[in-house]
């Protein structure tokens, strides 16, 4: 394969909807991924090849091991690996950390920590052969600062940052480079739970009065892929001026 390969986890909608179409735009052959909305896959699908570009579906749970290692035997079995990897894939979970169960918590944490680990296990042996690679994981401000009644999210992200940081350390003789974005709010279903008077009180509490756009988010994440191979280890803050 000629073109450049990215694996975008959680594409369905969202910010991983608008990093594959930045991909597919500038040229990429992006691998779209969900676990649930497989309707929404193919039409991201239609999307980007009625506009010229190349993909392949890659619906599975990165939550699982198993899972995440057939999605890699498919991507070997296509063009031997990855040139970028965007750890995206994501849930919320709101509620005091007392009323949580076991399995919320394992949830949280393995849907939004675990999948980048293995996912990153998966992508490095092919980005260390090349010598060049990157990784880019979606993070959130409340990895940085805590959220309350989002102790398991903001636990699972600040995990995020520390695996960006140590991993970035560990790929930066290899060549690759591994960063994160802490988002600020992000206008996406992930927010959908909020009534007009909690979104516009909100947004006061914003500098930019805004929330931020998936795809200005999309934008942040393609400049990475493409930046300076000496910026490495960062955790950049996309938040309107939040934090
Ligand atoms: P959305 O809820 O809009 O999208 C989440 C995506 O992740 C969907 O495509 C969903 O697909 C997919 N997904 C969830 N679990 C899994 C899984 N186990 N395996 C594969 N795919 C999965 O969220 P956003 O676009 O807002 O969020 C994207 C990332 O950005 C997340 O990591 C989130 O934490 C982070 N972020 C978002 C912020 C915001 O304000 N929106 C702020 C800070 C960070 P499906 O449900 O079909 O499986």
């Amino acid at each position: 394969m000629k073109r450049k390969t990215v694996l975008v986890t959680g594409s369905s909608r969202g910010i991983g909807r608008a990093c594959a179409l930045a991909f597919a735009g500038a040229g990429y052959h992006v691998f779209i991924n969900c676990r649930n909305s497989t309707d929404k896959l193919e039409t991201l699908e239609r999307e980007i090849l009625d506009a010229g570009g190349s993909c392949t579906k890659l619906p599975g749970d990165v939550s699982s091991p198993e899972t995440v290692r057939s999605l890699f035997r498919e991507i070997t079995a296509s063009c031997g690996g990855l040139d970028v990897l965007v750890n995206n894939a994501g849930i919320a979970h709101f509620g005091l950390l007392n009323d949580m169960s076991d399995r919320e918590w394992r949830n949280v944490l393995d849907t939004n920590l675990s999948s980048a680990f293995y996912c990153c296990r998966e992508a490095i042996p092919y980005m260390v052969s090349k010598k060049q690679g990157r990784i880019i994981n979606i993070s959130s401000m409340w990895g940085t600062s805590g959220a309350s009644c989002e102790a398991a999210y903001s636990a699972s992200k600040a995990g995020l940052d520390g695996l960006t940081r140590a991993l970035a350390k560990e790929l930066a003789p290899s060549n690759i480079q591994v960063n994160a974005i802490a988002c600020g709010v992000i206008d996406t279903e992930m927010n959908g739970r909020l009534n007009n008077e909690e979104r516009t009180a909100l947004e006061e509490e914003i500098p930019a009065g805004r929330f931020g756009t998936a795809e200005e988010t999309a934008r942040l994440v393609l400049m990475l892929a493409e930046a300076p191979s000496y910026l490495t280890g960062q955790v950049i803050g996309m938040d309107g001026g939040f934090l």
